[in-house]
């Protein structure tokens, strides 16, 4: 059964010669090769040289703390249920007495971890948050040696404290989310 159209009579002529040399038919490939030397190049010295990315590229994911530096996440679950690849997870602990300036509620993530092989960076963790602490970011995961390196806790994804090293995300934010964040009985960021 013929699959496509596309058919090639074989030819056995016998080569003349000149054919039999090859060496028109290496000119000739030679030829395409210098021409592709004076083109203008379509690769970079990465990481020398980076590309510009797009504000809301899906890279590595920070977990946001709040204007006073506590943490936002409260270990919901959320984000692990909506991501496909199964790649977060996490162990929930109850806030003590005295850690209120650590964590913004009474639930707090103690680990927790995201499995850069396994994550393919759709974005929903993010999407499924509902306190704001998940947000994906510009920067491109480091190549790493081992399986091991590439599982991210919390000491790599928490930001730093300090308001200056602190990551912008408002550029992730749409103008249709910051709408439904104003309506009031449907706020998910409380
Ligand atoms: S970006 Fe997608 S795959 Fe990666 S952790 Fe989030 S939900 Fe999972
Ligand atoms: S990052 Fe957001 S969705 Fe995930 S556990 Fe923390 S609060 Fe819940």
């Amino acid at each position: 059964m013929t699959l496509t159209n596309r058919t090639k009579v074989v030819s056995n002529k016998q080569m003349t010669f000149v054919e039999s040399l090859y060496l028109p038919a290496i000119f000739a490939g030679m030829w395409i090769t210098i021409k592709h030397v004076f083109r203008k190049k379509i690769t970079i010295k990465y990481p020398e040289q980076k590309r510009e990315i797009a504000d809301i590229y899906r890279g590595q994911h920070i977990l946001k703390r709040d204007e006073q530096g506590r943490e936002r996440c409260t270990a919901c679950g959320l984000c692990a249920l909506a991501c496909p690849a199964e790649a977060i997870t996490m162990i929930a602990a109850e806030r003590i007495a005295g850690e209120e300036k650590l964590y913004r509620e009474e639930k707090y993530a103690k680990v927790y971890e995201i499995n850069m092989l396994r994550c393919i960076y759709c974005g929903l963790c993010e999407s499924a948050c509902p306190k704001e602490a998940i947000f994906l970011t510009q920067k491109i995961v480091d190549a790493e040696y081992t399986r091991e390196a590439f599982i991210y806790g919390k000491d790599k994804l928490v930001e730093p404290i300090d308001m200056d090293k602190r990551i912008d995300v408002s550029k992730r934010q749409t103008d249709k989310v910051l709408k439904f964040k104003q309506l009031k009985h449907e706020r998910h960021n409380i």
